[in-house]
């Protein structure tokens, strides 16, 4: 838990963020500034700064954010038409929460 982290905040429960999904490791809520008809984020609640820095021993979690992701898809109905998994990684890769999450992004027309 680092306090000045937003998603810390989000995940220990001190803001008014709904949650689609919990459990031990991670939570999913929708995106403040959706980019695409579902926008979600998937949030593990150990704080961790990017994809740079997971460790052998964060491996499992990332494996859950993204079978939590594929469920997600399945459940707000785009997995048949198809979706983005999508890791920002530092600010040159777009990242601007640096705290991990996993975006979930689909739903368009095509
Ligand atoms: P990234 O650019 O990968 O760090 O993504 C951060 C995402 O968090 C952006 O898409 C923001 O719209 C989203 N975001 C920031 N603050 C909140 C919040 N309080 N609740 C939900 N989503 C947020
Ligand atoms: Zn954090």
């Amino acid at each position: 838990m680092t306090t000045d982290c937003i998603f810390c905040n989000i995940v220990n429960g001190n803001t008014d963020t709904i949650f689609l999904y919990e459990d031990n490791t991670l939570v999913v809520f929708k995106d403040i500034n959706p980019h695409a008809p579902v926008h979600l984020l998937v949030v593990p609640k150990k704080h961790i700064r990017s994809i740079n820095d997971i460790e052998p021993s964060d491996h499992a979690i990332v494996s859950a954010l993204i079978g939590a992701g594929k469920n997600m898809a399945s459940q707000t109905g785009i997995a048949a038409s198809g979706y983005k998994l999508v890791f920002n990684v530092e600010r040159g890769g777009g990242q601007m929460i640096f705290h991990l999450h996993l975006h979930l992004l689909g739903g368009w027309k095509r």
